[in-house]
């Protein structure tokens, strides 16, 4: 895996890069330094005689070379990852840090000769105002970002390696303990990892068709696998005996372990697979989509879909280890990376107001640090209610109403989307019951926006939703309880509510019908 340093011009990308490399001892790859070296020419000299399209197709060149090799710490310039390919062949093979600074400093940085070719006119100052603006979404969209303002470059360093440190979190729960590790690159190293937390074979890895072509470059050494065909439809009992009836073909016995490696539909599935073969073997979590990762990966539900409902069979069998890789998520559609995010909103608002407020701040999520936060939040629910008797409904805020606008829409509306509009929703009904103050809800509902979910929801009257909501599996006794968000970070659970305000405020999410 390699360590991308990125961001504006001078922000320290070259000299933290050295630094870098030498404490971690890895070789050291400045890719302007490549690109002048190939010319002949500095990278002024590039712009005048041959303008900057040459620049940037010298730069994508440099970058599918160096996207090819392993291990090193590399310095991009500051464009060059708004070509696509190129950023989409690095994000693939290592962790892009993305440094930042105030744009005061960045000047006083270049003062005295920037050689830089895009910020040469007469007004550097007015030349990088503008280029800030021009990639400010641009920088924002990495996840993992370190301020250099202010700092020394010792300090920049320490910053860049603890923000991509790994993470090992514990789930403490009796009969459901696992261990959590996150990491950028542990998909490349995932048969070393399990040899060392003494998960042995025989493996049967099970994956979908999607994740085996995204992502099988990274897992060379898994074999014997078994392919899925992608999508919801595949949780369903068929589906445990096809993979039952693999796992025998390929002579997984009790000491063996399933490896799941996808989104929540092959966890959930290989997941109760493991649980009832042989009246149960281990299995490891490999989640490859942003709900699997923050979400369904832990706390060791597992199960199958009937025709007559979602999740309707399943075991608690938690994995002997969850093992997620942020790089994964590099090849998630941004539809599905989209819908995932509801549930790391939701994460937030449960239980961790600053992950609330990085996300006002910017709306892209991946880093190791966010995940760990997001993860937190999961773990202390579960740890506090494994099987689900009490506090663990807090889990279900914005799924109640979530889950009815799904199936009034016949599974149209995308589960993310569905529990967006959910959350926005049962907010507002906080605020009337007066455990929410007045404007809880458009703030969840403005990053909601911002990371472009719907928040009402179109084309179901209030009655339809109430009638789904009669089916809900978590009504209890028949009375309807919803989790109710008290302010950020805090959500009480068990609340009933009176059915002229549920019309209401499901009136109100359908825009007023
Ligand atoms: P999913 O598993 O269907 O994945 C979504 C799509 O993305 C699929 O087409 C998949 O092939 C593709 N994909 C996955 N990873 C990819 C990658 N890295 N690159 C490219 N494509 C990739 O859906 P999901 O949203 O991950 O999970 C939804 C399921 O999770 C539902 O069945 C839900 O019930 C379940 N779930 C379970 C729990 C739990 O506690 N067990 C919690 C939440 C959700």
């Amino acid at each position: 895996m390699n360590i991308i340093l990125y961001g504006p011009p001078a922000a320290g990308k070259t000299s933290v890069g050295q630094m870098l490399a030498r404490r971690l001892r890895r070789p050291f790859v400045d890719a302007d330094l490549l690109i002048t070296q190939r010319a002949g020419l500095s990278v002024p000299e590039i712009f005048d005689r041959h303008g900057e399209a040459v620049f940037r197709g010298l730069e994508a060149v440099v970058c599918a070379e160096i996207a090819g090799r392993d291990g090193q710490v590399i310095a991009l310039g500051g464009g060059t990852l708004l070509n696509h390919a190129s950023r989409a062949s690095l994000e693939l093979k290592g962790v892009i840090v993305c440094l930042t600074a105030a744009a005061p400093e960045l000047l006083a940085r270049m003062s005295g000769g920037n050689g830089r070719p895009l910020l040469g006119g007469a007004d550097p100052r007015a030349d990088l105002g503008r280029l800030l603006a021009s990639r400010r979404a641009h920088y924002d969209s990495f996840p993992t970002r370190v301020d250099t303002t202010g700092k020394q470059i010792e300090e920049v360093t320490e910053a860049v390696i603890a923000s991509i440190n790994h993470a090992r979190l514990d789930v403490r729960a009796p009969g459901l303990a696992h261990r959590v590790v996150v990491g950028h690159g542990l998909l490349e190293e995932l048969p070393a990892l399990l040899a060392r937390e003494n998960l042995h074979g025989p493996y049967v890895l099970v994956t979908d068709e999607n994740v085996e072509r995204c992502l099988f470059s990274s897992v060379p050494a898994f074999s014997p696998r078994v392919v899925l065909q992608p999508g919801e439809s595949q949780k369903a009992f068929h589906s445990v005996e096809w993979l039952c009836r693999r796992f025998v073909e390929h002579g997984l016995d009790r000491a063996g372990t399933v490896v799941a490696l996808g989104g929540g539909v092959v966890g959930d599935l290989a997941g109760f697979a493991a649980a009832t073969f042989m009246r149960g073997v281990r299995w490891v979590n490999v989640p490859t989509t942003v709900v699997a990762m923050v979400d369904a990966s832990i706390g060791g539900k597992t199960g199958v879909n009937l025709p007559e409902g979602k999740n309707l069979v399943g075991a608690f069998h938690a994995p002997a280890l969850v093992v997620s890789d942020p790089l994964v998520l590099a090849t998630l559609p941004d539809a599905e990376r989209i819908s995932g995010m509801a549930e790391v909103v939701k994460h937030a608002i449960i239980g961790n107001a600053a992950l609330f407020q990085s996300l006002e701040a910017s709306p892209t999520f991946g880093s190791v640090r966010q995940i760990e936060a997001a993860l937190a939040v999961k773990i202390g629910v579960v740890e506090a209610d494994p099987f689900e008797r009490g506090i663990r409904a807090t889990l279900n805020f914005g799924h109640t109403i979530g889950h009815a606008l799904e199936a009034a829409s016949l599974y149209a509306i995308r589960h993310g989307e569905a529990v967006a509009i959910g959350m926005v929703a049962e907010a507002r009904l906080a605020e009337r019951l007066g455990l929410a103050a007045a404007g809880l809800s458009v703030k969840i509902a403005s990053v909601l926006e911002r990371i472009g979910l719907p928040t009402l929801h179109t084309g179901r009257t209030a009655s339809e939703l109430r009638a789904a909501m009669a089916v809900d599996k978590k009504a209890a006794g028949g009375r309807l309880r919803f989790s109710l968000p008290i302010r950020i970070g805090e959500v009480r659970h068990g609340v009933e509510v009176d059915e002229a305000l549920l019309a209401e405020v499901l009136g109100e999410a359908g825009g007023g019908r």
